[in-house]
């Protein structure tokens, strides 16, 4: 009976899914919306999250991550998952209405001494909303070690805490993007815009945006030369598609491979919708970029697959971007300063430069 309620219920999902692409991206939107963050009644059966719409816009992430940052190291660091998860609960999904004053009045609500969880104690949802957006972000914002520059031609080791995440596009290439998410595919059939594409040049070096484990790579009829990377805590993967006719990836990756933040994983091109290999099948240039969340691995394959809209999180990413060197030699790109952070196994945990390094305390 259980099962099939949660056929039921998937299936009502898909049809709604289905009704949302008929009647266009707006409707289909402010669906979304309304939907909360969690199928919280499901969430409650089972004991993994069976869905997530992440439609938080790009000045709401911006000012809970200033908030976080600015807070961070003081007696009260407010979390940006806690004050998100707190004005998603209390704007029922409602993003679209969002105002910076929203989160000026929950920091006049929390007084000297509480904190969003204070404030939420009696809410049944508060615990899913935060579960669901600690899996969406806690890849993006954190502590880190990197090398930077030294201001004098040198490498220096640095600790801090803010954006830890880059963008999938190296420093000093261009590209345009706007948010795609949701609107209609047909090759092979009819299906979802499941990422946000990236346009921009051939070859333009493509950043491994959190580091973590290469789950796929080789070619595949959709996305041609794509490169999936799951994040050390299992929760996220993120997939790079349509990469470069003949060369598409950096040296040496393979399945199990572990990359880093900010390390050069591909190139971008225009391959993919065939099913014969290394076949430029896009009309146009550019980057597929998705990040899938998985609660537990029956969502990693088949029909519950959870997919999110990337171009807000594209568009925060893109303060933080990957420096790059071009080898003469071999005419592949390498990052230029290194990183590591706690969510690293042991032996990832060092820094590799290409410039005489300078250890700091700061
Ligand atoms: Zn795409």
């Amino acid at each position: 009976m259980k099962v099939l309620k949660d056929r039921l219920v998937v299936l009502f999902f898909c049809l709604f899914t289905v009704v949302c692409c008929v009647f266009g991206v707006q409707l289909s939107r402010r669906i979304t919306d309304t939907a909360v963050t969690v199928t919280q009644t499901e969430a409650t059966t089972k004991n993994y999250i069976k869905w997530v719409d992440f439609s938080v816009p790009y000045n709401a992430l911006r000012d809970a991550m200033e908030l976080d940052i600015s807070t961070y190291g003081t007696e009260r660091h407010l979390s940006w998952i806690d004050t998100l998860s707190y004005l998603s609960c209390k704007n029922g999904g409602k993003w679209s209405e969002y105002k910076s004053t929203q989160l000026d009045k929950l920091v006049e609500a929390l007084g000297d001494d509480l904190m969003p969880d204070d404030l939420m104690k009696t809410n049944k949802y508060y615990r899913f909303h935060k579960e669901a957006f600690s899996a969406v972000l806690s890849g993006i914002l954190g502590e880190y070690t990197k090398a930077a520059p030294d201001g004098n031609g040198g490498v220096k080791v640095v600790e801090g805490y803010g954006l830890k995440a880059y963008s999938p596009i190296a420093e000093g290439f261009g590209y345009s993007h706007y948010d795609d998410f949701g609107v209609s595919r047909s090759y092979g059939y009819k299906r979802r815009h499941l990422g946000n594409d990236l346009m921009g040049s051939i070859g333009t070096p493509i950043i491994a945006v959190e580091g973590g484990t290469v789950e796929a790579i080789g070619w595949n009829r959709y996305g041609g030369w794509r490169i999936a990377v799951r994040s050390f805590d299992g929760k996220r993967s993120y997939y790079y598609a349509h990469l470069r006719r003949n060369r598409p990836y950096a040296e040496g990756l393979e399945i199990g491979s572990r990359v880093k933040a900010g390390q050069v994983i591909g190139y971008l091109g225009m391959t993919g919708y065939s099913t014969e290999e290394n076949v430029n099948g896009m009309t146009v240039p550019h980057l597929h970029f998705g990040m899938q969340l998985i609660f537990n691995e029956v969502q990693k394959e088949g029909t519950n697959q959870i997919w999110l809209d990337m171009y807000a999180l594209v568009e925060l990413l893109n303060k933080n971007k990957s420096s790059v060197v071009k080898d003469s030699e071999s005419g592949e790109y390498k990052r230029v300063y290194d990183v590591f952070d706690d969510s690293y196994p042991d032996d990832m945990r060092h820094i590799t430069t290409l410039a005489p390094t300078e250890i700091t305390e700061q």
